[in-house]
């Protein structure tokens, strides 16, 4: 939920309809939760940028001592020949997308990265003009959820809250004292 809050207003004036179907009997998964959060933030945030219009979808299932959670979109999608070079860094599906949707082509190399160190896997399914389907696996924790010791959890502010004409520097802002960290 956290991380649809952050991402919803990156769809814009996109009509994307963006779904959580993950039941609340899912068990709990052994997870650092900052770095799942970075992990689902990766494939929310690209379903959203390749999607035009449609659904995004992320739902989850049990397969034997691991959680399968799945992120579908109904984007542009992905040919099969792209399916192993776009989990390599600095890697795109094809030269236009960077030019077209901007980005850097790490996201899916870092998510690969943590989804194994967490000792799990991730793969895709897609078709082109269709949309696409990223699902990671997490082994299923020991213990129960215990919403109270969640850590982390980011303060949802709601985008309509955010003044976008208020927060820009007015036209005679001195450029020479501004700096921009990233
Ligand atoms: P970036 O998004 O910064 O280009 P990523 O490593 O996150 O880098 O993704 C690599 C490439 O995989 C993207 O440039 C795009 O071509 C393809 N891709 C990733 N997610 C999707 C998606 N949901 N739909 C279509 N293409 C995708």
């Amino acid at each position: 939920e956290n991380v649809l809050n952050l991402l919803r207003p990156l769809i814009g004036k996109k009509e994307i309809w963006l779904v959580n179907s993950i039941s609340d009997d899912m068990p709990a998964i052994t997870a650092d939760p900052n770095r799942m959060q970075q992990i689902l933030l990766n494939l929310v945030g690209n379903a959203i940028k390749f999607t035009h219009s449609g659904k995004i979808e992320i739902s989850a299932r049990t397969d034997n001592r691991f959680a399968e959670i799945t992120i579908s979109d109904t984007g542009i999608g992905i040919s099969e020949d792209k399916f192993d070079i776009i989990f390599e860094s600095f890697e795109q599906a094809d030269g236009s997308t960077a030019r077209e949707y901007g980005g850097t082509g790490l996201g899916l190399a870092i998510t690969k990265t943590l989804v194994e160190l967490h000792g799990g896997s991730i793969r895709v399914e897609s078709e082109p003009g269709k949309g696409s389907r990223f699902t990671f696996t997490c082994p299923i924790s020991e213990e129960k959820a215990d919403k109270n010791r969640i850590i982390g959890e980011i303060r949802h502010i709601p985008y309509t809250d955010i003044n976008h004409e208020q927060s820009l520097p007015s036209a005679d802002f001195p450029v020479s004292a501004a700096k921009i960290m990233i």
